[in-house]
């Protein structure tokens, strides 16, 4: 199968389809219409073989994975997905490969109605590089940077299953279901898009959760100038990460571990308990600290008092 086979066979007839692109896949650009007064949003995400997925791993999942990283982004900005584009590099061009690949990546796109408008197909090592672009009013974007001391500090869902499940996909089969469950938060990350966008205009900052907590939350508190209390017995876990491994473990993975995908911000301390409630209608919130002024201080204690931070600091490319 040649590369253009692959394209108008495997990978055009399975875009979706959106009223505001005028010319998607088959000229050598897209033609979109940007929603009228809104400010675009742009990422990207790239996911190389044995780098962020082990060789071998499901090509649905690395699909599910590829869009679900990328969608997390524009969660994380408070932005509505609308356009992706696609780089595909492949070893050769498997059909098989292509095909479960490509119902992965729009598992996780259609439930957002994003449609794929173009991209790149080229022979290599593995690599799938993933463009999105999502909008969202100018005023109501969420950065990294406006956390104030005061402000309650917050996360989505659980936190370091996905870094275990990754690291149990080296134990022996059949694994039990905590495990399952566990590879299952790696593989099919759940991105907090309808929770990023209930966010607009009630969270002072907001950062999505992909490095590990400690690593992400870093980012808040240098680009915003201030400090953290961080609660490490307010966390949240979920009951297969508590039963697979000692507390110290689920502690690292929580805190350092990455790929989670949740969404970590802050609300300030004026926010109405209703507005907190009527965020936990998208998915679990849970509150675990409080912004403070020591600028560049990142405290972590339980009831007890304060608690020593794992050794790793969250993933690092260039170590
Ligand atoms: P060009 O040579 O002008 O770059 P290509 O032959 O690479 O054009 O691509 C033809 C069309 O197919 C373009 O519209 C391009 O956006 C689209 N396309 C190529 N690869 C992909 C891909 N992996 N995913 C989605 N669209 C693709
Ligand atoms: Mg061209």
């Amino acid at each position: 199968m040649d590369e253009f086979s692959l394209i108008s066979e495997l990978i055009a007839p399975t875009t979706g389809a959106r009223t505001d692109v005028i010319l998607g896949i088959g000229d050598d650009g897209a033609l979109v219409r940007p929603p009228p007064g809104e400010a675009l949003v742009l990422v990207l995400d790239t996911l190389v073989e044995a780098v962020h997925f082990p060789r071998g791993f499901p090509p649905e999942d690395i699909g599910f994975r590829t869009a679900a990283s990328n969608l997390s982004d524009l969660a994380a900005m408070g932005a509505t997905p609308l356009w992706a584009t696609l780089g595909l590099t492949l070893p050769q061009a498997d059909a098989a490969w292509v095909r479960a690949f490509m119902v992965g990546l729009h598992a996780a796109l259609a439930p957002h109605q994003v449609q794929l408008i173009g991209g790149d197909t080229t022979r290599g090592p593995l690599c799938l590089s993933l463009q999105l672009t999502g909008s969202v009013p100018e005023a109501q974007a969420l950065k990294r940077s406006g956390a104030r001391p005061g402000d309650r500090l917050f996360v989505s869902g659980t936190l370091g299953d996905a870094a275990a499940g990754l690291t149990s996909l080296s134990t022996p089969e059949p694994a039990p279901p905590e495990v399952a469950y566990l590879r299952g938060r790696f593989a099919r990350p759940t991105a907090r898009v309808t929770l990023g966008q209930a966010l607009r205009g009630t969270a002072s900052s907001c950062i999505d959760i992909s490095d590990g907590l400690l690593a992400d939350l870093g980012h808040i508190l240098e680009r915003s100038g201030c400090g953290a209390e961080l609660r490490v017995d307010h966390l949240p876990l979920s009951p297969a990460l508590s039963r697979m491994t000692d507390p110290a473990q689920v502690l690292a993975y929580a805190l350092a571990g990455g790929d989670d995908y949740e969404l970590c911000f802050t609300l300030p301390a004026a926010t109405s308990p209703l507005a907190v409630e009527a965020l936990r209608r998208h998915c679990p919130v849970t509150e675990i600290g409080l912004i403070t002024a020591q600028a560049g201080e990142l405290a972590l204690r339980d009831a007890a008092g304060p608690v020593s931070p794992p050794a790793a600091r969250g993933y690092r490319h260039f170590p």
